[in-house]
């Protein structure tokens, strides 16, 4: 395994963090006072490419590998420092291109590819509902086939991007009697009659990033709807977006913390106690230590995963292992900036404030830190090994 970074992956790191230095960072704060969605921001990360990595060149992508997505993330993370952004840019490129360039028809693929590509369509992916979290193929949407129509009723519930979406990956069940084999996947486009983005969440950070709840009344979808096979939508489409969410989707957190940490850095050098700068004390070396190595941890975890997906590995345990990692590793990080920064750490005019904020749901979104715990001891227990 080889982890560094080829020329043309530290030439794209480059740009990226360059662009979110200049044309990300010095709104973050405004974002989450406002909450407001910046449409012209989306166009101009669309613009740099970053919105179809993983794409090939012919949807109108960049044809990224993972692990050159999660370099590319991170750099977005790191330049940017706003965690939200980094949310809603996973969910469309991760939770949203790869199921439906893994899976879509190729109309479909001709239809919707290039648009979130370019950041023309903004996207979804609805598979959360009120009393279905941990518990995924639990949903209650259902699906019905009439005619030459499939017919939606239901809601979801914490849709990344809903408020905003112009296209949903919406998961319904037509038989809940059958599980996961019951659900299928649907591609929604905003405007459908019987479907409504439903009411924006009011949340404690990542205000960049709406989240909403999706609702669905009658909705009445054409049979080219259909993502993936009838009955496959949980086995294969959302599980193969949530272990890419996994592996690649946390690459802006990890940015976002390695940008938190020069700023940490920087502080300790410049705020003075006791005659001397932070820096010179034993006990914040040993938190920037710390910092810095959980950052690194993960951040080996995040590229192995990335490397498995890559390298046809099988990468479920491992993205397991790194999401759990990274996201419990952000929250430590962010608790050791908040104490350096002392009462500063806050205060709303130091930018630690709000990615403190921002990093609180990471070990919540996308599985909780218990149900990957118990998913890696699952595959442990069933003799999967860390071998790859
Ligand atoms: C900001 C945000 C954005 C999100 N974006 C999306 C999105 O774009 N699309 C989407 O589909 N979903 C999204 N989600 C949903 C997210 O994936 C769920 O919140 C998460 O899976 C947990 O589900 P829940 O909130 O219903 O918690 P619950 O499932 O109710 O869990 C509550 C607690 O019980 C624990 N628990 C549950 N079951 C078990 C068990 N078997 N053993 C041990 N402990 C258990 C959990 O670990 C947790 O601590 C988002 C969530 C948030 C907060």
């Amino acid at each position: 395994m080889d982890f560094a970074l080829s020329e043309n992956q530290k030439a794209l790191r480059k740009t990226i963090l360059a662009f979110a230095a200049r044309e990300i960072a010095p709104g973050a704060e405004k974002r989450d006072a406002t909450g407001l969605w910046d449409q012209s921001l989306w166009a101009a990360i669309g613009k740099l490419g970053i919105l179809g990595l993983p794409v090939p060149e012919r949807y109108g992508g960049a044809g990224a590998d993972a692990v050159t997505t999660l370099a590319a993330l991170e750099a977005l993370g790191e330049g940017g420092l706003d965690t939200g952004l980094c949310v809603s840019v996973g969910a469309h490129v991760v939770l949203v291109q790869i199921p439906v360039l893994l899976y879509g028809s190729e109309a479909q693929r001709e239809k919707y590819l290039p648009g979130l590509c370019c950041g023309d369509y903004i996207g979804a992916f609805a598979l959360t509902e009120p009393e279905a979290g941990s518990d995924a193929a639990g949903i209650q949407t259902s699906v019905r086939r009439e005619g030459d129509r499939y017919v939606l009723n239901g809601a979801k519930t914490f849709i990344t991007n809903a408020p905003v979406a112009d296209v949903l990956i919406a998961f319904a069940t037509a038989d809940r009697s059958r599980g996961a084999d019951g659900i299928s996947a649907f591609l929604v486009e905003a405007g459908t009659p019987g479907y409504s983005p439903g009411r924006k969440l009011a949340k404690m950070g990542n205000h960049a990033s709406p989240t909403g709840e999706p609702v669905f009344d009658d909705c009445r979808l054409p049979l080219t709807a259909l993502l993936g096979e009838e009955g496959k939508g949980f086995s294969e489409v959302a599980a193969t977006a949530l272990l890419w969410e996994r592996a690649v989707f946390f690459g802006g957190l990890l940015g976002v913390l390695r940008g938190t940490l020069q700023k940490v850095l920087a502080y300790t050098r410049q705020r003075r106690q006791f005659n001397r700068p932070l820096a010179d004390f034993q006990l914040v070396r040993g938190k920037l230590a710390d910092m810095a190595v959980r950052i690194q941890a993960a951040r080996m975890l995040a590229y192995h995963a990335a490397w498995c997906l890559d390298n046809a590995q099988a990468a479920d345990l491992h993205a397991s292992i790194a999401k759990l990692y990274t996201t419990e590793a952000a929250v430590e990080v962010l608790r050791d900036a908040l104490e350096i920064y002392g009462g500063y750490g806050y205060m709303k005019e130091y930018p630690v404030e709000r990615i403190y904020r921002e990093m609180a749901v990471a070990p919540v979104g996308g599985g909780t830190s218990s149900i990957h715990r118990l998913i890696i001891a699952n595959r442990l227990l069933k003799g999967i090994g860390l071998e790859t």
